[in-house]
Order: structure tokens, then C-alpha cells, then sequence
């Protein structure tokens, strides 16, 4: 299925007419005194749970690495070779090529972006802040704390939109090609934060191989949602490396996932892969950053897993914990306002969230009614820099927290909310 991109229009005569209905409607849900969030994109408890047997491992007197060495102790500046052997099998990159570090894949992005504006990258004539001005690109919506990456290091945003492929790859290509400031394009590939599209073959490589004014441009490929399928139809992640490879831009690509939505929020293990001239400059002042990572957490995290596989059979058991939670996000969104022409919204096949856009104007509105009757949704604009959705329209909706009941009870809430502010804006 893919995501919906039609912009809803308030036309609906009827709409006006239906005004003191809903605001009856809405009364009776405030009445419901609820207290409800969809605003947080985190793993449920039950989730959490699936991975219980980690705070076990490896055990005392199991500290011994594959190859001998003690993760007790300093060193390993790479992570653990046996984890990485795993999700390089998942990322489908070469396992020299993809380090293991701490709990968050966000603290590498930003490590990135912090030394290419104190160092530059490999490629550059000048660390990045020595350049008047930077600009990254950015897909939108897209996902809050990149834009907040961006906006506290003074990085120019500007915007392109998502297309159920990705990001509309000749936007990007135009900003690129144009401007030497453009120094960066973030990138959710699969399941993207919060539209759910994935990014298609084509696409992926029109990016990697458009011309660049920069000569040391690159893709934030932020993965961190490769394996987290919500139906039977498991999207592969183009293979952003080699496709940059091939396309002579081997450089371009910097990648990013972690086990944070795999085992533990909290504690998992992030990853980072690029070509061997992108890791090598990385792992030159992330040696000066640590003396070695969580091998310990890279150890439990191995032995949990076994294998590739085991991290796929372990991703189905969270598939069956959300799979029904999404089905009723889309099921009552459906039921509610399917035929109401104020909203259209995403089905995804993966990832941690649906994307509504909502009446222009409106959204803002649809939140606060929300607020008032006791369900906080994500503040809108939030999936916009600076938190500024030019059309006051986009809604991220966050159901895996929530148990169940908790979500058809939020959702039906929020369909009377969408309907009500777009009859409030009809007949205003
Ligand atoms: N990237 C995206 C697209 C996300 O949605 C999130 C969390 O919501 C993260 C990264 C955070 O990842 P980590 O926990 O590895 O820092």
C-alpha cells in the first residue's frame, strides 16, 4: 500500500451543515474525561517485554568475544565483530564497513554533523563551518530531530515534499545541483518518520548519482526503520552504498540504524556504515571521542540474536504486537472520515507512525480540540523545521505505545476532532 498525497479539500457542503452535530459530539467526548497520548513514538511495554531475556545476558562469566578478547575492557573501537556480522547482513553492507557504537544512532548523526562543521568531510576544502553559509535538505513531513540537528548547529533547512517513493528525487536533484551550500539531504529510507514510504530503486538512485555542487554533499540514509515490517510484505532498503558506489559517488552515503525499536529504547546499539574513506575519517575522532564502546551490549545483544535471522523472527513478534494497533489507526480513520473529503492518511507497511494530513488551516486546531478532550497528539508542525507546516495541515499519530483499546478509543476521538475543525473552517 502506498501513502496517500492528495491534499484534502473542506468541499464538502454538508460539512457546515453537520457544525452543530459535531460540536454535540464533541462535547459528549469531553465529557468521556479521557487521558490519552499518541504523541510518543516508543515501543509498549509488551514490546519491551520480547526482549526481557537481554538483562540476563551474557552472564556473568560470559565476557569472552569470538575473537578472544574481553568486551570487559577497553578497545574495540569498531564494536563487536559478531554484532556487526548481523546487521551487516540486515543493511546489506560489507561488515569492515559498519561500526558498532552506543545506544544511539541519533548521538552519530550528530557526531557527524558536529565534525563535519569542526573537521569537514573527506572531500571537503574547508571544515563546514568555516563556509559562509550550510544547507541541508530536508523531505517533509519529515522527522523532528533532524530538523532540530540542523536548526541548533545554525544549518539553513530547506524543504522538499515526500512522494510514496521518497523524497521527490528532482526537487533534490535541482537544490543540489544549484547550490554549493547544500552540504546534506536526510534521508528515512524504509518506513519513513512519518509518512511510512519507502524509498523505490529509482530513486534511490537518481540521489545517489545527481550531480552535486558540493563536492563533499552527502545523504544522511538514516535506516531506522529497515526491519520493522508491519505485514507480510517485507521492503527491502535500496542498497544505498553500492548504488553510490556504482554511480561514482562512493562518498555520498553515510548510514545510520540501531536496535532501539529492535530491543531496547534505552539501550540498544547503534550503527553506522559508509565507505571505507567515510569510516575511517569517522572512526579517527570517534577514537579520540572513547576508548571503545558497550562492548558488553554488543555481546548480550549477539548472543540474543543469534543470527540475521533471529532478528527477523524476533521483528515478527513486534510485528503482531503493532500490526493491530495500525489496522485500527487506518480502520477507524477509514470508517470515520472515508468518505468525508477533510483527510487523507498513510497505510504503513512498517515503521512507528500515520501520517494525516488534515483541512489546511486546520491542523494546528485539530490539536488543540484534541488537548481539550484529554488526548495529546504530536504538536503540529512538529514534522516541519522549525516546527512551521507552512499549511497548518500535517498530523503525526503515534499508536504504539498505547495499548489497543487505548488507540480505537484516541482515534475515534481524533476523528471528531478532524471533522469538527474542518466544519468549523467550512462555515467560518
Ligand atoms: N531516526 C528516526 C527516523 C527515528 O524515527 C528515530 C526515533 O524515533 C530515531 C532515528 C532515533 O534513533 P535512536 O534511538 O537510534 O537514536
Amino acid at each position: 500500500s502506498t501513502p496517500s498525497s492528495t491534499t484534502p479539500s473542506a468541499g464538502a457542503a454538508d460539512l457546515a451543515a453537520r457544525l452543530d452535530d459535531l460540536r454535540r459530539a464533541y462535547a459528549d467526548l469531553q465529557a468521556r474525561g479521557l487521558k490519552l497520548d499518541l504523541t510518543r513514538g516508543k515501543p509498549s511495554a509488551e514490546q519491551l517485554d520480547l526482549s526481557e531475556a537481554l538483562l540476563a545476558l551474557p552472564g556473568a562469566g560470559t565476557h569472552t568475544a569470538e575473537d578472544g578478547s574481553d568486551t570487559r575492557n577497553y578497545g574495540g573501537l569498531a564494536g563487536l565483530p559478531e554484532l556487526r556480522r548481523i546487521f551487516a547482513e540486515l543493511l546489506g553492507v560489507p561488515v569492515d564497513q559498519l561500526l558498532a557504537q552506543g545506544n544511539a544512532s541519533l548521538t552519530l548523526m550528530y557526531d557527524t554533523v558536529v565534525q563535519a562543521l569542526l573537521f569537514g568531510v573527506p572531500g571537503s576544502e574547508r571544515p563546514w563551518s568555516r563556509e559562509e553559509q550550510i544547507t541541508f535538505v530536508c523531505p517533509v513531513p519529515g522527522y523532528d530531530r533532524h530538523f532540530a540537528i540542523c536548526e541548533e548547529l545554525g544549518i539553513r533547512m530547506v524543504t522538499v515534499p515526500m512522494t510514496p517513493d521518497g523524497p521527490d528525487a528532482e526537487a533534490v536533484a535541482a537544490l543540489v545541483a544549484d547550490d554549493p551550500t547544500v552540504k546534506g539531504l536526510w534521508v528515512v529510507p524504509t518506513y519513513a518518520n512519518p509518512d511510512g514510504s519507502v524509498v523505490s530503486e529509482a530513486v534511490a538512485r537518481r540521489l545517489v548519482s545527481m550531480p552535486a555542487a558540493a563536492p563533499d554533499f552527502r545523504i544522511f540514509w538514516d535506516n531506522a526503520y529497515a526491519v520493522h515490517h508491519l505485514t507480510e510484505h517485507e521492503a527491502k532498503s535500496a542498497n544505498a552504498l553500492d548504488l553510490a558506489a556504482e554511480a561514482g559517488h562512493p562518498d555520498r552515503v553515510l548510514m545510520y540504524a540501531s536496535t532501539s525499536k529492535i530491543t531496547f529504547a534505552g539501550s540498544g546499539v547503534a550503527f553506522f556504515a559508509s565507505s571505507p574513506a567515510n569510516v575511517s575519517w569517522f572512526t579517527k575522532h570517534l577514537g579520540i571521542r572513547s576508548i571503545g564502546p558497550d562492548k558488553i551490549n554488543h555481546l548480550r545483544h549477539a548472543t540474543f540474536f543469534g543470527d540475521a535471522e533471529g532478528v527477523r523472527n524476533h521483528m515478527r513478534k513486534h510485528r503482531e504486537i503493532l500490526a493491530p494497533k495500525f489496522r485500527a489507526v487506518v480502520d477507524i480513520l477509514d470508517e470515520r472520515l472515508g468518505d468525508s473529503g477533510v483527510a487523507t492518511w498513510t497505510r504503513p507497511d512498517g515503521g512507528y507512525f500515520v501520517s494525516v494530513d488534515v483541512v489546511p488551516g486546520t491542523a494546528a486546531r485539530v490539536v488543540q480540540l484534541a488537548k481539550e478532550a484529554g488526548i495529546a497528539l504530536t504538536p503540529a508542525g512538529a514534522t516541519f523545521p522549525y516546527h512551521q507546516d507552512p499549511d497548518d495541515r500535517n498530523l503525526r499519530l503515534a499508536p504504539t505505545m498505547p495499548p489497543l483499546d487505548e488507540v480505537r478509543v484516541a482515534m475515534d476521538g481524533v476523528a471528531t476532532c478532524i471533522l469538527l475543525a474542518a466544519a468549523e473552517a467550512t462555515a467560518s
